[in-house]
């Protein structure tokens, strides 16, 4: 027989893929010794039986959690279903990998009209009893049968305005029978049936509901964004309740046991008395910080900061704990690996490697490559900062700065992002409905809501701004508006600036700056940087790209590519000259110009770069970007070039290609006019020599564009050779210099051994070279990739993370056989794919000399290095 269920003693936090996170964790706890409420886990094999069995939850399933319930009884002395003495439990979900808000639990599960009665005699405390009676309906209504909540807190909040009540607990036994009656109607009329009385119908109704909710949208919305396996499945755990809304030497609570938001070492948390559940993160009463604990209840406060740290010594990490105290009693209820901002878990990594709790290859395994974007996120500039006007604030709930306009619904929010506004999401509290909302929101805000609530955990997972419980905020989700304390009021499409760091909150926009990196920041990257293989380089084509990526630690340029210094505006009147000249002699005067200008440009960035690569791609333009389009821009042209407009406007059409991305573009303009290759390495060389001269070490790589053969390569090195020794005869000198060629076409791939005869280093153009190996065109695919994931035809979007099977063998192939020729090639990726950690990975592998990216994905791509070369693939469920 197939064994599906397990007791809590059974288990170990190493089965997370069979009992879930959470279960893996209660039964590790167990057998530590911490006070958790016993219970048993049903794995997530069952659920996978389930979902494979048209969605049937089997009768050996069943009976054997029915063995399991009855230990649960015997351990408890309580019995299920019993009037006098009933055992309730929660049936709480449990992913193997973290997945807040995303599944449902229901607690005080095996309460009935009797039981309800018979707890109230029992403990002599009926208000509690049917508190719990009444949250139960309420939580298995919504979560087994999807009653929206708010028909609940309707009813309840009439309760309430009738007995003039502000806070839940000042509801008597009375008002709750009451409001159990209301909410059973509520019940039956959504149901069509009577609120289930037997216990064991309950239960068996609570597991199906959390299979299920495996595969709801808000899950597989979640799953998607992290990249987590939906085979995996969910488990079950049933576990004895313990009561925290049993008076005021009761509560519940969540502590982590270091600050998530800056890593300082420091409890930190939220409780509060006489609630129970989720009442602490759905921001219904605004929670008490944890160290106010230590005045309600000494004892528990000391026994919670030892239970803090016996966990995070024995996980060897920050966790993330969830707590109900019951009359003066501390119960464990979850521990998992905090959730933390980046700059969290890297200060936390690193001072874990000073306490001698980690190795330095264990901190850098640690850290996200994903969040390290956070840390590169802008802030206010100071000085536009002084002008700014505070008009409230709430809880810093996770750091960084933001300006944008207002939305309050998730799915308008979605909407203006698309429009490509920068979108301020504005909402009472939030829930995992909002996830996609928020994933395309600048910030967050909410008026409810503390540290730890759904906004807040979720933000800082996403890294991105969010001021939480701002209650000077009125915010009216219906009518789309905000009212201030002044009475003033904001409309959906004002501005607004975020300061998640200190939680103020501004009018208007304010202009943002870079962020700075340092401190702890800097020691974990000297550590990954001495792990890593690859060198990282950056794409730019700018001085101040280049020095800001000098600051994130790139290690010289992997692409400068030259047409973008041709878009600038004063340029782009020669560079359409050089386009349309009709003669070798007029291209040849604008090109004289047009050197000069690439002279200035090459110069400062062998300045910058010190003795750095720098590798220069020669004119690689897509023509028709660069044509005149207005008719004022053809006028002008016309006259610059002394032509009629007529005349302009025939070339222009001669110049049209039906496919400009497949056209005459890169090496083949060279081809035909191989003039301007020439100009540019005069312009490259005579800016090296001039660098030299100024006592700079300078050694260009002159990059060749989409080479298919070898002899277009062969023919257009001969014509830069030519002028390049023309160069050092005149200067009585010699530089050193390579020439090479990007590979972007899939010819050059198989080719690659007689292309290596011609060219000192590859570059893979990995974005060409995924166009043209899929045949998708880059620009176009986004309007039907979206239906490629959603019939899981494509898992990922090959132009971000590279497609190993196709893409990344031809890079293979292309590796192999330029190694046959050359062992010792220089080889390096210069496509988006430079700064993807998954694609980093494969590019290790294949023993590539650097990856190049756009500046802020250098300091990710040195730890995406750094954790390739440190072997084991990072586990996002330690995060
Ligand atoms: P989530 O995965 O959303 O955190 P949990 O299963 O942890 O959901 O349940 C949410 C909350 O319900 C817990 O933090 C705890 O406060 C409460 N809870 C769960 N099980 C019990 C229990 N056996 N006794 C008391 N409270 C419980
Ligand atoms: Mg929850
Ligand atoms: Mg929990």
């Amino acid at each position: 027989m197939r064994k599906f269920v397990y007791q809590f003693s059974e288990g170990s936090k190493d089965m997370k893929n069979l009992l879930g996170g959470k279960g893996a964790n209660l039964a590790e706890m167990t057998n530590i010794g911490l006070p958790v409420p016993p219970g048993f886990i049903i794995s997530t094999d069952a659920c996978n039986d389930y979902t494979t069995g048209n969605k049937h939850l089997s009768e050996e399933i069943f009976e054997e959690v029915k063995i399991h319930l009855s230990k649960l009884e015997t351990q408890t002395g309580k019995v299920f279903g019993s009037t006098e003495n009933p055992l309730l439990v929660s049936v709480r979900s449990g992913a193997p990998f973290s997945m807040p808000g995303m599944m449902d639990t229901v607690l005080n599960l095996g309460l009935n009209d009797s039981a309800a009665r018979g707890l109230a005699d029992l403990t002599g405390d009926a208000r509690s009893a049917y508190d719990s009676y009444r949250r139960f309906i309420q939580m298995f209504g919504d979560v087994v049968f999807e009653i929206p909540s708010y028909q609940f807190e309707q009813a309840l909040s009439r309760i309430k305005k009738a007995n003039n009540y502000l806070l839940d607990t000042e509801l008597t036994a009375d008002d709750l029978t009451e409001l159990i009656d209301a909410y059973k109607l509520i019940f039956s009329q959504a149901t069509g049936n009577d609120f289930p009385q037997n216990p064991l119908e309950q239960l068996r109704l609570a597991i199906i509901a959390v299979f299920d909710s495996w595969m709801n949208p808000r899950a597989v919305i979640y799953r998607r964004l992290h990249d987590i396996d939906a085979s995996l499945g969910t488990a079950v755990n049933i576990q004895a309740m313990v009561f925290g809304n049993t008076g005021e030497s009761s509560g519940t609570g969540i502590t982590f046991t270091r600050n998530p938001s800056t890593g300082e070492k420091e409890v930190f948390g939220e409780f509060l008395l006489n609630a129970q559940g989720e009442d602490v993160v759905a921001g219904i009463r605004t929670p008490e910080p944890i160290s106010a604990l230590q005045m309600r209840m000494p004892m528990v406060y000391n026994e919670l900061l030892k239970t803090c740290e016996l966990l995070e010594n024995h996980y060897l990490d920050m966790q993330d704990i969830e707590f109900t105290i019951e009359k003066g009693k501390l119960y464990v209820l979850q521990t998992r690996s905090g959730k933390r901002t980046a700059k969290a878990a890297i200060q936390t990594a690193v001072d874990f490697v000073h306490e001698g709790k980690i190795t330095r290859e264990e901190a850098i395994m640690r850290v996200e490559t994903k969040q390290l974007h956070q840390l590169l996120h802008p802030a206010f500039h100071e000085s536009a900062l002084k002008n700014g006007h505070v008009i409230a604030s709430g809880l810093p709930a996770s750091p960084g700065a933001a300006t944008g306009q207002i939305y309050f619904e998730a799915k308008e929010a979605v909407q203006a992002a698309e429009r490509g506004i920068s979108v301020i999401l504005v909402r009472n509290e939030t829930s995992p409905e909002d996830i996609e909302g928020m994933a395309r929101s600048n910030a967050i805000l909410t008026a409810h809501g503390g540290m730890t609530s759904h906004a807040a955990v979720v933000a800082r997972g996403m890294g991105k701004c969010c001021i939480a419980g701002c209650s000077e905020l009125t915010i009216n989700e219906k009518e789309k508006t905000i009212t201030l304390k002044t009475g003033e009021k904001l409309y959906e499409g004002d501005y607004l600036s975020l300061d998640g760091s200190s939680g103020n909150i501004y009018l208007g926009e304010i202009a943002l700056t870079e962020a700075s990196i340092g401190g702890h920041f800097d020691e974990l990257m000297g550590w990954a940087d001495a792990a890593k293989k690859l060198m990282i380089r950056v794409n730019a084509d700018t001085p101040t790209d280049f020095k800001k990526a000098l600051l994130f630690g790139a290690e010289g340029i992997g692409l400068c590519r030259t047409e973008h210094m041709f878009f600038d505006e004063k340029r782009i009147p020669y560079v359409r000259q050089m386009i349309l000249a009709e003669s070798l002699k007029e291209r040849e005067s604008v090109l004289t110009i047009l050197k000069e200008m690439q002279k200035a440009d090459f110069s400062e960035l062998f300045r910058i770069a010190e003795g750095r690569s720098v590798n220069i791609r020669l004119l690689d333009p897509p023509l028709h970007e660069f044509l005149p389009k207005t008719d004022h821009e053809i006028e002008q042209l016309a006259q610059d070039m002394n032509r009629t407009v007529p005349q302009i406007r025939k070339r222009i059409e001669a110049l049209a290609e039906a496919n400009p991305m497949l056209g005459h573009r890169g090496c083949r303009l060279a081809i035909t006019f191989p003039e301007i290759y020439r100009m540019q390495a005069e312009a490259i060389m005579e800016s090296a020599v001039i660098v030299h001269d100024e006592g700079i070490s300078v050694h260009p790589e002159i990059m060749i564009p989409l080479i298919a053969t070898k002899s277009e390569l062969s023919y257009i090195k001969k014509e830069i050779k030519q002028v390049i020794h023309a160069i050092f005869d005149r200067e009585r000198m010699v530089l050193p210099y390579d020439i090479g060629t990007m590979i972007e076409i899939p010819r050059a791939c198989v080719t690659a051994d007689e292309i290596a005869e011609e060219a000192q280093f590859f570059s893979f153009g990995t974005n060409d070279l995924t166009q043209l190996t899929y045949g998708f065109s880059r620009d176009d695919a986004t309007k039907f990739l979206a239906d490629y994931y959603e019939k899981d035809i494509l898992a990922k979007d090959p132009f971000m993370t590279i497609d190993k099977a196709g893409v990344g063998a031809l890079v293979e192939m292309a590796v192999t056989r330029g190694r046959m020729t050359h062992e010792h090639l220089k080889m390096g990726v210069c496509g988006e794919h430079g700064g993807d950690p998954d694609s980093i990975q494969f590019f290790h592998q294949l023993g590539l000399t650097y990856v190049s990216c756009s500046p802020y994905r250098v300091p990710i791509a040195r730890l995406a290095a750094a954790q390739a070369a440190l072997g084991t693939k990072q586990l996002v469920a330690t995060l």
